[in-house]
């Protein structure tokens, strides 16, 4: 992953061409979306995860500035190893937060037959203009999105991200209704999410939105950004917490149906 510092602006500004505020980027993403992907991390998220590893993606206005077509450019000198089934995935941060950007970008890497995949939390979402348009629009162009599902329990996901969960569940119902496809993913976090009366419930609501959901991800929580909160000097909230056990990550697969959603095998050809 390169980290990139803050930088001059382009001639982009002059042309009012959306900037990207760019945390950093990975040239050889294997588990952000499906086969080999040039991953681009945006800069700036609104929830504050207990387990967030990745606490210097936070502030926003910060970062690189760069274009759609800097990204591009960029992205496209590693093609030849995409493959099939790679391309460009965008993630942070919340990506969602630079969704003119993010249209842009989409919008041009379609353009070149590059496969799109946007990896988000949703947090963003609303029904509200004219934010909900421009999410329409980059659900044209949007191959694929990665969406965490943090908690089922609205107070839980609050006293977990800062956040309540129902515009996360809304952008879902929207996706389901006009058949955009998703990878869900659910942290598994001893003492907060690890129960099973909740992700058998998780389990069950992924069913009622089965139609599009091409894989289930149960991802172990670690506490490898400890030292990320050590140096910006933040306290970190599940200091204590061991990552779950083999058998317990297993069990979690197990409930919410893990096996059961396999499309992702398929991308991009699905049935
Ligand atoms: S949504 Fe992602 S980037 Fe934002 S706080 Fe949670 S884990 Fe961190």
């Amino acid at each position: 992953m390169k980290i990139y510092q803050q930088s001059a602006s382009t001639t982009a500004v002059a042309n009012k061409v959306p900037i990207g505020y760019v945390h950093s980027t990975e040239t050889f993403g294997s588990v952000d979306g499906p086969g080999i992907r040039y991953v681009v991390f945006l800069q700036g998220c609104r929830m504050r995860c207990q387990f967030c590893h990745n606490p210097d993606t936070w502030n926003q206005g910060v970062g690189e500035e760069w274009t759609a077509d800097e990204v591009l450019a960029d992205a496209q000198r590693y093609q030849a190893f995409w493959g099939k089934q790679g391309g460009i995935t965008v993630s942070g941060g919340e990506a969602l937060l630079q969704i003119d950007f993010l249209i842009d970008l989409f919008k041009k890497a379609k353009a070149k037959g590059i496969l799109t995949c946007l990896d988000t939390c949703g947090q963003p979402f609303t029904r509200k203009q004219p934010w909900f348009s421009k999410f329409e629009t980059l659900m044209q162009y949007t191959d694929i999105s990665l969406v965490d599902v943090k908690q089922i329990n609205p107070r839980e996901h609050k006293r977990l991200t800062g956040w309540s969960n129902e515009n996360i569940f809304d952008m879902l119902a929207y996706m389901h209704e006009h058949g955009h496809h998703v990878w869900i993913r659910h942290v598994l976090i001893p003492q907060r999410t690890d129960y099973d009366s909740q992700l058998i419930q998780i389990g069950n609501y992924i069913k009622t939105i089965k139609s599009i959901v091409d894989k289930v991800e149960i991802l172990p929580y670690h506490n490898m950004g400890v030292p990320k909160y050590q140096e910006l000097k933040l306290n970190y909230p599940l200091a204590g917490i061991e990552p779950p056990t083999q058998a317990r990550v297993k069990n979690a697969e197990k409930l919410v149906h893990v096996a059961d959603y396999t499309n992702y095998k398929k991308f991009p050809n699905y049935a």
